[in-house]
């Protein structure tokens, strides 16, 4: 069978190691991006040099019409998306009270609606054959709540109740990651993470990439529904 990933949110950090993982693992890779596309095309370029196949196709996932013309574009050049990654998302200390109704709307609409957008124009294929892989990119913070985070721990809680049939879909909760979206947060209080963490340290988006490769791969071919916590035992 054509194995074709589809990554969102690959440009960057751990959709750009799953990314690289998963053409090291015989996929053909669509690497989403939103803004960073020079990153996004140094990937794809690195993968084909290697002998694998990808592309770099720009879309916000929250645009259902932007979504659909990307994997339009993907079938047409892969083939068939037979394993869609769901891991753009975009994360933000807020206070809940404060929360106005853009910054609501735009994490829903990115973090779940965007979840939304890529399994609904995946999703023929896969029906059709009654096959596919999706995995769901969560976070321990969906499956314990977060203080000052409390709208991206609802999208992250909601993507875990994603779940069509016949298609294997699985989820990864990571832990603390050391990407840019956690940079924010200050050496000090990144320090104070990675020492209540139990395996000693922050992850790494490797550490998030071998987890979804496994998922993906035929040894989880009777997998479906887990959440796989990536998170060196954070909420143990
Ligand atoms: P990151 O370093 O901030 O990278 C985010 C990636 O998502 C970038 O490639 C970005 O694209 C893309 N993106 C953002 N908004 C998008 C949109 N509307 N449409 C398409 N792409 C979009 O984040 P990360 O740490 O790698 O996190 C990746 C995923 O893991 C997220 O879903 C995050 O919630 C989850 N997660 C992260 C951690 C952590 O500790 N880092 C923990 C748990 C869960 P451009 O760069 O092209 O704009």
């Amino acid at each position: 069978m054509n194995r074709v990933a589809l990554v969102t949110g690959a440009s960057r950090g751990i959709g750009r190691a799953i990314a690289a993982e998963l053409a090291e693992a015989g996929h053909a890779v669509c690497i989403n991006y939103l803004t960073h596309r020079q990153e996004a095309e140094t990937l794809a370029e690195k993968i084909r040099n290697h002998g694998g196949n990808a592309i770099a196709v720009q879309a916000d996932v929250a645009d259902r019409a932007a979504v659909e013309t990307m994997v339009r574009t993907a079938e047409a050049e892969l083939g068939p998306v037979s394993l869609l990654v769901n891991n753009a998302g975009i994360a933000g200390q807020i206070q809940f009270q404060d929360i106005t109704d853009a910054q609501w709307n735009r994490y829903l609409g990115v973090n779940l609606g965007g979840a939304r957008n890529t399994i609904q124009a995946v999703l023929p294929h896969m029906l059709h054959e009654k096959a596919g892989c999706i995995v769901n990119i969560s976070s321990i913070w969906g499956l314990r709540g977060a203080s000052c985070e409390v709208a991206y721990a609802c999208t992250k809680a909601a993507l875990v109740g994603l779940a069509p049939s016949h298609i294997r879909v699985n989820c990864v909760a990571p832990g603390v990651i050391n990407t840019d979206m956690v940079q924010v947060l200050g050496q000090e209080t990144l320090r104070d993470l990675a020492e209540q963490t139990p395996l000693g340290r922050l992850g790494t988006p490797e550490d998030v990439a071998h987890a979804v490769a496994f998922l993906a791969s035929d040894k989880a071919s009777f997998l479906t529904g887990q959440i796989l916590a990536a998170d060196g035992g954070f909420i143990v």
